[in-house]
């Protein structure tokens, strides 16, 4: 399992200072279940002074971005690419995510190439995928995130897709306190499986970790606790309280 929690643009780095040390403290206190991951993704800011907090109290949490720059080392005035995020010591880096591709204009073809450049420096993607209310009711919603998942992992190795996190989030579950019914997401997260299955075979797709996000609570990631082919979960708001986050991640171990 893999529990990530995504800070947006929350927690400037005073405050992301004292959310990380009270992470530490509570997951020291808890222990991490064994085989449960953490990754912390805070604003660009923050980055360092959470990377320092990591490394000097030993909190059992991997560092991770929630986007970054197509290339390397192109003339980009306020972007941040890629390779200064490995320098940085993060793991994970988010792409994809809905309010990116609706805000800021992330098309499939940028999504990919974000891809390519998380990979290039050797973090793993966090790729998000999701449907629209609209899309949900008329039907497209699995045709739709097949598509994106084609779109960011088609035509890669086997070992780079097996790699990845593939986050499935409804888009009208995020920030809105609704999440999707255990057989909506059990429908859709074995779409999802299925899909990488047919792109790198069965072997390599099952090593692909699958997270549901949109709304996650504690008690939300009880009810979606055992649904096949759920393999963590993508935490936006309630990942900015430690004791909250904590919750979410001992209740799905
Ligand atoms: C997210 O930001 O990816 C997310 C799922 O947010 P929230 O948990 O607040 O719905």
């Amino acid at each position: 399992m893999i529990v990530s929690g995504n800070w947006k643009m929350r927690e400037d780095h005073v405050e992301a200072l004292k959310l990380v040390q009270t992470l530490g403290s509570l997951l020291h206190g808890s222990g991490l279940p064994k085989g449960q991951e953490v990754s912390i993704h805070p604003p660009f800011t923050s980055l360092r002074t959470v990377q320092t907090a990591i490394e000097s109290d030993r909190v059992p949490v991997a560092l991770g971005a929630q986007t970054c720059h197509v290339d390397d080392s192109e003339p980009c005035t306020g972007e941040v690419s890629a390779e200064m995020l490995a320098r940085l010591h993060v793991s994970y880096v988010i792409a994809g995510h809905s309010e990116r591709r609706a805000r800021c204009g992330e098309t499939d073809e940028i999504v990919r190439s974000k891809l390519d450049a998380i990979y290039r420096h050797g973090m793993r993607p966090i790729l998000c995928v999701g449907e629209t209310l609209a899309e949900r009711q008329d039907g497209s919603a699995p045709a739709k995130v097949r598509r994106q998942l084609v779109a960011a992992l088609g035509g890669r190795p086997a070992q780079a897709v097996a790699a990845a996190v593939i986050a499935y989030e409804p888009i009208w579950a995020i920030g809105t306190g609704q999440t999707a019914t255990r057989e909506d997401v059990e429908e859709m997260c074995s779409a999802i499986r299925d899909e990488v299955a047919r792109l790198v075979g069965a072997g390599a797709a099952a090593s692909t970790r699958i997270q549901y996000g949109g709304s996650v609570t504690a008690e939300t990631s009880e009810l979606l606790l055992g649904v096949e082919n759920v393999d963590g979960f993508l935490v936006g708001g309630a990942s900015l309280d430690a004791g909250r986050f904590v919750d979410i991640v001992l209740a799905s171990a």
